[in-house]
Parts: C-alpha cells; sequence; structure tokens
C-alpha cells in the first residue's frame, strides 16, 4: 500500500513534522527483518519496540489469531467467560514464581501498571490497612503513559505538560552510577544501598502510609540500568519488614529476554505483583496483564460480600479472544523452540559482542543483561540526544532497527538471533560510530 497523504495521523512518541519530512515506512516483516516500501530489508535489532521476542510472521502465532478470528471474535468480558481465557490464566500462573495464583488481564504495558496499582491499593484496604494510599516509583523509571503510570515513572518530560498527578507519590533514586560502575558486565557490584532509600521513606512517612513500591527489573526505556548486586533482594526485604506491597513491572523482561521466565527467576526475587504485556503475544496482538499472588486475590474476595464484585475494574477488551489465542501460540513457540534457553546460551556471545565496541568513538558506557544492551554515547555538539538520533538514522540507511533514548542505544533483538546478526548490529554501530560528528 502506498500513501500520499501524512498529514492525518498524529504519531506517537514521534517528532511527527521531524519524519513526514523524511518518513521511513514498513511494509512487512518476517522473522529478524522488517521490510520497508522501497524495498529494503532491516535487521530488527529491537524486537519492534522489545516485543517481538520469537521474531515477526511466525506462521503459528499467525494461524491461531485467525483462527480464533474466524471462531469467536469477541465476547463481553465481565459475568461470562471464554475457555481460552482460562487456559491461558493456568498456563501464566504455571510460569510465575511458585506463590503467583491469577491473572487479571487488560490491553498493554500502561493498562497492566495502573491495574497493578489498583490492585495494590485495594488488597491493602481490604486486609485492613487502608491508611496504605501512598505509592513509591523510582527515577528513570517507565511504567507507561496513563495518570498512575506517569506518577509512579521518573521521566520528568513524559509529565511536564500534564498537570496534576497522583498525590503522595515518592521515588527512590535510579541506581545508575557511571562513577563506580562504568563498563560492568552483567550486573554492576556497587549500589545494592540504594534501595536503602526505600527504609528513608518508612522513616519519614511511616509504613503505615506506603501501599506498594514499583520498580522495572531492569530499567530499559530510560536506558538500560541493570540492578546492582544485591539490590532487588534488598528492596525485597525491606517490602517484607514493612508490609509494602512489591511491584516488579515486567511489561520486558517477561517473556525470556533474561533467559527466564520472568526478571524474578532470573534474580531470585519473588514480588508480589508482576506485570507484563509485549512478548506476551509476541505484539502481535495488544495484550497486556497482571500476575498477583495468590493470597491477595483471596484476602480481596474473603473481604467482599457474597455476590459482590471483588475488583470493580476491567476493560472492554480483558481477555479478548484474538489477544489470548496470540498468547496461547507465542508460549508454544516460546515452549517448542525453547527460546529462553536460548537467549541464556547466547547472552556470552551477546555481551563480548556489545562490550566489543568499548573504546569506539563516542561511547562512554556499555551495560548488559540477558538479550539487552545500552550504549550510552557522550553528547553531540549540538545538544543531548542530536548524536543519538544521527546514530539511529545512519543505521537505518544502513539496513539495522535500533533504538535510541537521548544518547544512549538500546539493542533488544528476537530471542531468535543468531551471532552473525550480532555481528552485524555491533559492526553497523561501530562503523556508524566512527563516522559520525
Ligand atoms: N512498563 C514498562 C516497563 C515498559 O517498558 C513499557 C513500554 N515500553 C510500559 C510499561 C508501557 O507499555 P505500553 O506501551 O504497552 O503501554
Amino acid at each position: 500500500m502506498s500513501v500520499n497523504d501524512l498529514s492525518s495521523y498524529w504519531m506517537p512518541f514521534t517528532a511527527n513534522r521531524q519524519f513526514k519530512a523524511a518518513p521511513r515506512m514498513i511494509v512487512g516483516a518476517q522473522g529478524l527483518y522488517f521490510q520497508t516500501s522501497d524495498g529494503r530489508e532491516i535487521l530488527d535489532s529491537t524486537a519492534g519496540l522489545w516485543c517481538s521476542n520469537a521474531g515477526h510472521g511466525h506462521p503459528h502465532i499467525v494461524e491461531a489469531i485467525q483462527t480464533q478470528a474466524a471462531d469467536l471474535d469477541y465476547a463481553p468480558p465481565f459475568q461470562m467467560g471464554t475457555p481460552i481465557q482460562f487456559a491461558l490464566a493456568s498456563r501464566l500462573v504455571g510460569m510465575a514464581p511458585e506463590s503467583f495464583g491469577q491473572v487479571f488481564y487488560c490491553n498493554s504495558g500502561s493498562e497492566a501498571v495502573e491495574t497493578a496499582l489498583k490492585i495494590a491499593l485495594a488488597y491493602q484496604r481490604a486486609r485492613g490497612e487502608g491508611t496504605r494510599t501512598r505509592l513509591i516509583g523510582r527515577e528513570r523509571g517507565y511504567h507507561g503513559i496513563n495518570f498512575g503510570g506517569i506518577s509512579v515513572g521518573g521521566i520528568v518530560g513524559n509529565r511536564a505538560m500534564f498537570g496534576a498527578m497522583l498525590a503522595g507519590v515518592d521515588h527512590l533514586r535510579h541506581t545508575h552510577d557511571p562513577e563506580r560502575n562504568r563498563y560492568s558486565q552483567g550486573m554492576p557490584a556497587h549500589g545494592a544501598d540504594l534501595a536503602d532509600d526505600l527504609e528513608r521513606m518508612v522513616a519519614l512517612h511511616g509504613a503505615h502510609t506506603i501501599a506498594a513500591c514499583i520498580v522495572e527489573p531492569v530499567a530499559c526505556s530510560t536506558g538500560v540500568l541493570v540492578p546492582p548486586a544485591g539490590y532487588l533482594q534488598r528492596l525485597r526485604e525491606i517490602c517484607d519488614r514493612h508490609g509494602i506491597v512489591l511491584i516488579f513491572d515486567e511489561v520486558i523482561t517477561g517473556f525470556g529476554r533474561l533467559g527466564t521466565p520472568f526478571a524474578a527467576q532470573r534474580f531470585g526475587v519473588t514480588p508480589d505483583i508482576i506485570t507484563m504485556a509485549k512478548g506476551l503475544t509476541n505484539g502481535t496482538v495488544p495484550m497486556g496483564g497482571v500476575l498477583t499472588r495468590g493470597d491477595i486475590y483471596d484476602t480481596l474476595c474473603e473481604a467482599a460480600a457474597a455476590g459482590a464484585i471483588e475488583l470493580p475494574h476491567g476493560y472492554t477488551y480483558s481477555g479478548h479472544p484474538l489477544a489470548c489465542a496470540a498468547a496461547m501460540a507465542t508460549l508454544d513457540v516460546y515452549q517448542k523452540d525453547g527460546l529462553f534457553e536460548r537467549a541464556a546460551a547466547i547472552e556470552p556471545y551477546w555481551q563480548n559482542a556489545i562490550h566489543s565496541l568499548r573504546g569506539t568513538r563516542h561511547v562512554t558506557d556499555i551495560r548488559n543483561l540477558g538479550i539487552i544492551a545500552g550504549i550510552e554515547l557522550e553528547a553531540g555538539p549540538e545538544g543531548p540526544g542530536t548524536r543519538g538520533f544521527e546514530v539511529y538514522r545512519r543505521c537505518w540507511e544502513a539496513g539495522v532497527l535500533i533504538r535510541v533514548t537521548g544518547d544512549i542505544v538500546a539493542l533488544s533483538p528476537p530471542l531468535t538471533v543468531e551471532e552473525h546478526h550480532i555481528d552485524r548490529m555491533v559492526e553497523t554501530l561501530r562503523d556508524t560510530l566512527s563516522s559520525v560528528d
């Protein structure tokens, strides 16, 4: 399909006028490659937007969506069910840490975050701790773009235009410490003590005011901030000590990106609530979900009167049949093709390849964990972000899609990535960085 009029579509998170002056149009995708409208193949180093973990156009997933669309396109999700919703929930709970019991469905990562925050608040109230209304996020956290998410999130630019945020929100300091941890491979050694910020908030406000603390196990969208060794354990201990619900936002880290079903298993730290989206359906049909510990659900059920709705929350498209079918087929592929194990197996090669960029012009730091990498560049002479964008543009011209946040390059290819793909990503970046001003 070709288009002449670009004016009507208001593109998300895009400099619209800049894009429309020199558009990049994708018309197809297969495996690790996108096809562009001008007939080029672009290597996908970002799994779309951290979501196409099994690569694009997988026939098993395509077929499952098509079959489901023909059999049952939609049914209202309130006060009635569809078998596939229950089957998927059992499967997801089976992949989660042992204490988890239920899944609540929504349509995106942002909705998963809103849902998780509401569940935490409702749970605290249901167990007789209704004074706990304060929410703790973290600087440089990204939790989607709805009001709860931008309130607990730590990206000032995402909320500056929008006035009042949720009341009673505080932020832990972020864990990025380039002075002590520059060029760390995997988890940085220094900074577990930053988790004690939560203890300080307890001292300041009183534990009886704090409902939940939400963090991304690896903060990806703001430049791949890998948690210092011991940091998440310490956060868990503080939450336990003070009755605070710990939420892991696993919208990116879920579904094998760290070589395990969830980051919780990779780090050996079990939160109380896990948010997910993206890799849940391999990015094919929008879907998000919230996994909760079994006793959170039980507490809310026990607190509600017989016949009452336990959680007054849900979406027209919660558990949409097409999304459930896509998720079931995606989980089949992850399992049959052993993609999580494959990610774990290729991680050492990935780590070495990415860190071979150390010493390349403009590079000031490199970070990695699982099949994720962040490469930080010094800002260009024309100001923050301009060099990053120019690197992005040139890599695209060279046939490789990367992602940049300001001057930080983020890479997260599908878990089907092979060594030769990694080599191409790294060499394209090396050439680009060497030639860009
Ligand atoms: N949480 C995290 C950790 C994310 O990375 C993202 C998206 N990058 C979101 C929430 C929001 O997800 P969505 O864009 O699907 O709303």
